[in-house]
């Protein structure tokens, strides 16, 4: 006996109508669902044209996007909003109508005038969760739907309304597959560099290691038999530069790590660019000399001078004359040159002769562990890190960097940095003091820099002010009339809400202790008073980039 009933029945549409479950279920394309729709209804009810209508994203237009059987009709039919004719009307009030004719009822907005329909059925396309369309069925004569026609579309319409859905749905779970695809190939591309950086970064490391140990050992069990001190001299020279090169190697990661962090403090200080450029090309210069490479340096006007983080400026000068001489051949020039750019800013141009970077990898060089030339190639020995700082560096600044190069030609790279630290990105300094004038003073040099400052006269008005407007610096007076400037600071620590507020004591000198006390009380750091005009927005900038 076999249970593999076949399903027989006697009526020709209700077995059409058992068919339909299969129609939808095969594809999530949208037009061969709209497709079966239309062939299965007009399979099953009379009509002289079909339309489908979907709802748009913001679900408040219906547009026409398909047509049956005149399928060039769809151009003629006019978009309609929910609630606008018969259709809206039916789509409003997600129900069924039907019509006898179209042309009598007051909702009723003839579109064209050609085929006007008479008779008329709308039906809402809906699933459990949404509505998504509708479809017509309409009549050029008047002659009613039958109950029956109406309930063929209903089954005929849920059925494509979900496979329409599910369609919608697919296409958005194929875009984020795309999202995510491109998401994967990113990671996979970051860790193919970070594999390459640790295979890199080993051979780096080894290899000056290896000098140290090698050198070392022949010292202390006198490997090379009786040698002079010359030779001994050596020795020693090159343990010290290949201990100097791993010390170098491990600051250029854990600085990237720090900036990537966000926890790279900048110490700003104002500074002769000259002196930058002399104290680097001091270092450079054996390099330079190795690979008989003449560098020329000018700085326009000769005495230009900067607000900016010396030591950090000195990293980018340094990574870039070095890539500079390192990619230059013997007898090849490099030249570094700087200058104003506007009123606010300085380029400095870092010029080669050397071997050029090809013009489809450029756009990769400032990725951190990027190297043109394989890891495998220690023709020029690196780590990938230096561009990478450099341009992080610069952009910490407020700068930024970019350059030039043809293949076999050479290099330029344009480093652009503000003369000093910009209008400090709205920092909101409070300065609690009760002396009017000294009051005024620092206000007025706070703002001038691009400062929002507010201040207290008090040190209960500093605590109010402190919770209510959370400042990035509070300036404290210690000597406050009331509660002291200590004490203040002892409860703003003490406050969760305002804990995290850097306060900077403002101490004067005559009181021996009076700093070490503000740095127990929870201070920063302190400024002495009197102020010093020159020096004071430069401390106030520090302690804001400070941690
Ligand atoms: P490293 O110098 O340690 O390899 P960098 O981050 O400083 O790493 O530079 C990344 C890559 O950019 C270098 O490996 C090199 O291929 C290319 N590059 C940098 N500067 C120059 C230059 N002046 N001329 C040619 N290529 C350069």
């Amino acid at each position: 006996m076999s249970y593999n009933v076949a399903h027989v029945s006697a009526d020709p549409e209700i077995e059409l109508l058992n068919r339909l479950g299969g129609l939808f279920t095969g594809s999530l394309s949208l037009n061969d669902n709209i497709e079966a729709m239309l062939r299965a209804t007009s399979q099953m009810v009379a009509f002289d044209a079909a339309t489908v209508f979907l709802l748009n994203q913001d679900g408040r237009e219906l547009t026409a996007i398909a047509t049956y059987p005149h399928r060039d009709e769809v151009p003629h039919i006019a978009r309609f909003t929910v609630g606008e004719g018969i259709l809206g009307f039916a789509v409003q009030q997600q129900t069924t109508l039907n019509v006898l004719d179209a042309t009598q009822d007051p909702r009723f907005k003839m579109l064209d005038q050609s085929r006007p329909p008479r008779s008329l059925i709308v039906q809402p396309l809906a699933t459990p969760q949404r509505l998504v369309g509708a479809m017509t069925l309409s009549r050029q004569r008047v002659d009613p739907f039958t109950e029956l026609d109406a309930a063929i579309l209903k089954v005929i319409t849920n059925q494509a309304a979900i496979a329409i859905d599910n369609g919608r749905l697919y296409e958005q779970l194929e875009a984020h597959l795309d999202e995510l695809e491109a998401a994967n190939a990113q990671i996979a591309e970051v860790s193919r560099l970070k594999s390459e950086f640790l295979a890199n970064m080993s051979h780096e490391l080894r290899t000056p290691l290896n000098a140290i140990l090698g050198f070392s050992e022949l010292l202390r069990d006198d490997l090379a038999g009786k040698i002079t001190d010359k030779q001994r001299r050596d020795c020693l020279d090159n343990i010290y530069t290949s201990g100097r090169h791993l010390l170098s190697l491990i600051n250029d990661v854990l600085d990237l790590t720090k900036i990537e962090a966000g926890r790279m403090d900048l110490v700003y200080e104002e500074f002769a660019l000259e002196s930058a450029f002399r104290e680097v090309l001091n270092v450079v210069h054996a390099l330079a000399m190795k690979k008989d490479i003449e560098i020329t340096s000018a700085v326009e006007p000769a005495d230009l001078a900067l607000v900016a983080d010396k030591n950090k400026v000195k990293q980018v000068l340094y990574n870039l004359l070095s890539n500079a001489i390192k990619f230059t051949s013997q007898g090849g020039r490099v030249q570094l040159r700087a200058g104003r750019l506007g009123e606010d800013s300085l380029r400095i141009q870092v010029q080669d002769s050397g071997i050029g970077i090809a013009k489809e990898l450029q756009h990769k060089i400032f990725g951190a562990f990027y190297q043109v030339q394989s890891a495998s190639n220690r023709e020029y020995p690196g780590t990938g890190l230096g561009l990478a700082l450099t341009k992080r560096l610069l952009e910490l600044h407020g700068g930024s960097i970019d350059f030039e190069s043809a293949q076999g030609q050479g290099t330029t790279f344009s480093a652009v940095l503000p003369l000093k630290p910009g209008p400090s990105k709205g920092n909101r300094v409070l300065v609690v003091e009760d002396n009017p004038s000294n009051l005024d003073l620092a206000r007025m040099v706070l703002e001038g820099n691009g400062l929002v400052v507010d201040t207290a006269a008090s040190g209960q008005e500093g605590l109010e002010k402190a919770r209510h407007l959370r400042p990035d610096l509070i300036l404290m007076d210690m000597q406050l009339p009331g509660v002291d400037g200590l004490a203040v600071t002892r409860q703003l620590k003490a406050d969760p809400a305002t804990a995290h507020i850097k306060v900077v004591a403002l101490t004067a000198n005559a009181l021996k202790g009076s700093e070490e006390q503000a740095l127990a009380a929870g201070c920063s750091g302190y400024i002495a008073k009197p102020i010093e005009l020159k020096k004071f927005m430069l401390q106030v900038t520090n302690f804001l980039e400070k941690e």
